[in-house]
């Protein structure tokens, strides 16, 4: 590892997926050169996370994608359907993976150096001199700070809010029961307590399935909670499963908000979750803490000062999820309800566009004409 000094091109504060994802694709871009200090609070090698998401092409991380479906069911209890994704692939990434190919990778480079360390402020220095980040192992500076740490407070009154909070049960089944053809996007067969509930389930090997329930509320369950609706669920929509031992559990929870985060303050660019780069109808920010981040990299190195942030056309997206999310929050109408009628009506790759922000205004069109629309024009003019 190089030695650690004080100053560098970029300082990157928070080493988790949007820090590494930084220092990552700077490493592929015409910026590779330039000199990057990482800093966390903690090495990060468990594998405290699983991400999911879909993609048409090959991404960044594709060498450590764990696995990959094609297909992918989706059921209600009067609604089933098996979707073909194609083009998409719907990929998991382990975290542990990503942090230890991110780490090997760093390792490379002289020009890479990771300290653990707190990080207690990020100061803006006056006269564009960039910041002065202030840690437990002492002050350093650059023109930049990538930020991925949360700071800030979301007053919850004054926005659309939910938390997507969730817990996972990796099983090992004694019997080879599972194929690639029983991952499953989406399952409402769980009661759903006039929230938005789901289960989804993706099999690695024949024995081997993540198993999760995912709720949209502010209201959280506890531990056992949890526990007992996957219980069921397996019981009764997996009774041919047989034996099977918890091998490992994932329990966490992602904010769904459209609070406008502010993506940058001056030298401060934030990215990730504290960037607002989850999208507030789903939750998902994986994917789009690479796309943002490309984005980025590509505006630093033409010395484009929008630093990447979408023009507004394209920010419609933002605007569609957060109508979406108005609805669920609001319980405007049943969520498991919707999401029945977009996945009937829509040819998949479609629908997966549309929530990927990828989507064509015509695509739009068609797909908004799938929904019910008296229940989203009243949510759009407050009504
Ligand atoms: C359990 C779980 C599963 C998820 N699954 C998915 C998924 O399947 N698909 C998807 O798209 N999204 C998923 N997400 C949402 C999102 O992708 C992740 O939260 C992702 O890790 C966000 O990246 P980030 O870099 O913004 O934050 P983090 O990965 O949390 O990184 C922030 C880093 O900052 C460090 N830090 C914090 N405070 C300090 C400090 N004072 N000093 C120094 N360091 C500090 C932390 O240690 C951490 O490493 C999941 C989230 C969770 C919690």
């Amino acid at each position: 590892m190089a030695s650690v000094e004080k100053h560098y091109d970029f300082i990157v504060t928070g080493a988790g997926a949007a820090g590494r994802s930084f220092v990552y694709q700077l490493l592929h871009s015409p910026l590779k050169h330039s000199r990057v200090l990482l800093i966390d609070q903690e090495r990060k090698q468990s594998d405290d996370r699983t991400w999911c998401f879909w993609e048409s092409t090959p991404g960044p991380f594709e060498e450590i994608v764990h696995y990959s479906w094609p297909k992918l069911w989706f059921h209600t209890y009067d609604y089933t359907r098996q979707l073909d994704i194609a083009p998409f692939s719907y990929k998991m990434i382990k975290a542990a993976d990503y942090y230890s190919y991110t780490d090997e990778c760093f390792a490379k480079h002289k020009n890479v150096v990771s300290i653990i360390a707190d990080v207690a402020s990020v100061e803006e220095l006056p006269d564009q001199k960039g910041v002065l980040v202030h840690t437990s192992e002492g002050d350093f500076s650059a023109p930049w700070c990538i930020n991925s740490i949360w700071r800030g407070t979301i007053d919850k009154s004054k926005v659309q809010y939910l938390d997507q909070h969730f817990k996972g049960w990796f099983v090992r089944t004694k019997e080879p029961i599972f194929k690639d053809g029983d991952a499953t996007l989406m399952d409402f067969r769980v009661p759903q307590h006039d929230d938005f509930r789901f289960m989804y389930v993706f099999p690695d090997t024949p024995n081997t399935a993540l198993f999760e329930l995912a709720i949209f509320s502010n209201e959280h369950l506890s531990s056992d909670g949890y526990d007992e609706i996957i219980r069921t669920y397996i019981k009764e929509c997996w009774s041919h499963i047989g034996e099977f031992e918890i091998v490992r559990e994932e329990q966490g929870v992602i904010p769904m908000t459209d609070y406008s985060f502010s993506t940058r303050n001056g030298p401060i660019i934030h990215v990730g979750t504290a960037g607002g780069d989850t999208r507030a109808s789903t939750g998902y920010t994986f994917l789009y803490i690479h796309r943002r981040i490309q984005r980025l990299l590509q505006a630093l190195a033409k010395g484009d000062n929008r630093l990447g942030d979408l023009n507004w056309f394209d920010q419609r997206h933002q605007y569609y999820d957060s109508l979406m999310l108005k609805v669920l929050a609001e319980k405007r109408y049943p969520g498991d309800q919707l999401f029945a009628r977009l996945f009937r009506d829509n040819p998949p790759p479609r629908l997966l566009r549309f929530l990927n922000g990828e989507s064509h205004l015509p695509e739009e069109l068609a797909l908004m004409s799938t929904t019910p629309i008296p229940v989203f024009i009243r949510a759009m003019i407050g009504a």
